[in-house]
């Protein structure tokens, strides 16, 4: 006989996303929230524990982000140059990065409450601090529109300050505890069962929230629904965001949404490891990213450019570019700055392998690469180089190359100042863009298209995203669905 348990308000993982649906049901008045996380408690968080916690928002520029971050000291905060970010920005850029193609209900949902979610996260007491991604140009920071702070200590810091929130309020935490059925239906769902360290058993509740996380650290799932060179991927967070919630919720006959065969996929070391690339201690960022590509080009195996490094700020174009490295030979890439890219590195803090030479030719041969090749690369790559337009990293600054096949449409700047620097890099996946999908109150939908009572579902389980992402919406969509779904699970009943 297995044992059975009641509650009001199941959640299924530890990462934000649970932490913010377990402490807004109890805010809407859940007395009973227990939260499943599969992982040991040395290892609970899933993604957000790698997670650089930089939220995407809409707020009105310097004086609403003054309030996340009164710590800052006024001749500091005075440096910082932050533009307002309205909904229709927001709107624009998820419709331009997911060419039209994301769930427009959604869309406006997760635009339209942002700016609440964020605010609420403060008035609960999670702690902010500045982004270190921005362009330092003349003693001014420039940050890019709609991202300028992050969760103070990132991705343990935020975890961490969510536990205190939730454990302070009597939310109880279970590790080492999977998920390993859903009990219910396409039209109601009662409760899951348990693999838990003392057997398994059945944990009934008014309502289950899923935010048990994508299927990236499966390799049977990515080799099913991804394309191409999925056993080349390297995992960027946790090992145990391993799909199988979301494989039982679609064999319930919930529904699917978003792009399957696709994810958030950007550069990385090429010698990062394979799952799980480490976090600076003091949680500012990850170690191993490659995002300066803006400033160099960047050449496959073969010693040809293959995409526009220049197309936009990085934010807007490293979850793809992942995923286009990913496809060349050997699924590997090599970044190549001249002294003025190298001056431009946001990143100089983060590990990374790289070599260096005086010439091209002799850069080539560090590399693996044919010199003549990469040095006609370059050299035609400089000659197209236009001179009409200033160079400046802080914005688009139109400073593109003529005559291309394939152009670099900002910041090209010629590879002339020597030493050179060639950083080798792969794809890794962030997360996947296929996942369940809900409705504006985070309830999952079934194949019926009618919300599953008692089923509601927030994060990277949800599917959402196609092609591209603009950068840091992920942790803000975890708190806006995360938030909703906490508030309607409890209404709901
Ligand atoms: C290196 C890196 C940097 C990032 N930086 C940012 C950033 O700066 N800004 C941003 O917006 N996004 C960022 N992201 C993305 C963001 O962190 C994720 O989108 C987010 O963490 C997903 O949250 P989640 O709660 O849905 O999933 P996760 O945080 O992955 O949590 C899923 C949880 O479910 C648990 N679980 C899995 N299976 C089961 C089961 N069977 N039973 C019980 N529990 C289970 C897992 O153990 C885990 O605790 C980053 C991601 C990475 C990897």
């Amino acid at each position: 006989m297995v044992r059975q348990e009641n509650c009001d308000i199941i959640v299924i993982g530890g990462g934000s996303a649970a932490f913010e649906a377990a402490v807004a049901a109890h805010e809407a008045g859940a007395r009973r929230v227990v939260m499943l996380e599969k992982a040991p408690e040395a290892e609970y968080g899933g993604n957000a524990r790698y997670s650089g916690t930089g939220f995407r928002f809409v707020h009105g520029g310097s004086p609403e982000i003054r309030q996340f971050i009164p710590e800052v000291d006024d001749a500091t905060f005075a440096t910082m140059q932050i533009g307002p970010y309205g909904a229709d920005d927001f709107l624009a850029d998820l419709d331009r990065m997911t060419e039209g193609r994301m769930n427009r209900v959604l869309a406006e949902t997760l635009v339209s409450e942002s700016n609440a979610a964020v605010h609420w996260m403060r008035d609960v007491g999670i702690k902010w601090e500045p982004l270190k991604e921005h362009a330092k140009v003349d003693g001014k920071r420039y940050f890019e529109r709609g991202i300028a702070i992050h969760v103070a200590g990132g991705g343990l810091g935020q975890l961490t300050q969510w536990r205190r929130i939730a454990e302070a309020r009597g939310i109880e935490i279970r590790f080492e505890s999977p998920v390993c059925a859903i009990l219910g239906d396409l039209r109601r769902v009662e409760g899951v069962s348990v693999s838990g360290p003392d057997g398994r058993y059945d944990l009934k509740a008014k309502a289950v929230i899923a935010c048990a996380g994508g299927f990236q650290a499966n390799a049977e799932m990515r080799a099913r629904y991804l394309a191409g060179n999925t056993d080349r991927m390297k995992v960027r967070g946790s090992r145990h965001d391993t799909g199988e919630v979301l494989r039982m919720l679609l064999d319930l006959g919930v529904r699917p949404s978003g792009e399957w065969r696709s994810g958030h996929m950007s550069p990385i070391d090429a010698n990062a490891p394979d799952v799980e690339t480490p976090q600076h201690e003091d949680g500012r960022g990850n170690t191993q990213s490659r995002y300066d590509y803006p400033y160099g080009i960047t050449v496959n195996a073969l010693g040809q450019r293959f995409f526009d490094e220049g197309e936009a700020q990085h934010s807007y174009t490293y979850a793809k570019t992942g995923r286009a490295v990913l496809a060349q030979p050997g699924a590997r890439a090599i970044q190549i700055y001249d002294q003025k890219g190298v001056r431009c590195i946001r990143y100089p803090h983060h590990k990374a392998t790289y070599m260096e030479a005086d010439t091209i030719a002799d850069l080539a041969a560090k590399v693996g690469l044919e010199a003549a090749v990469l040095v006609q690369t370059v050299e035609e790559f400089n000659r197209a180089v236009r001179d009409d337009k200033l160079f400046f990293p802080g914005k688009l600054d139109g400073r593109a190359t003529q005559g291309l096949a394939l152009p670099k449409s900002n910041w090209a700047i010629r590879i002339d100042e020597p030493p050179y620097r060639a950083y080798p890099v792969t794809g890794g996946i962030t997360f996947t863009f296929g996942g369940v999908e809900i409705n504006r109150q985070a309830q999952a939908m079934n194949s019926l298209d009618q919300p599953v009572k008692g089923l509601f579902a927030s994060g990277d389980i949800v599917g959402l995203f196609f092609h591209n992402y603009p950068s840091f919406t992920g942790q803000t969509r975890n708190a806006v669905f995360g938030r909703l779904a906490g508030q309607a699970a409890v209404q709901e009943n």
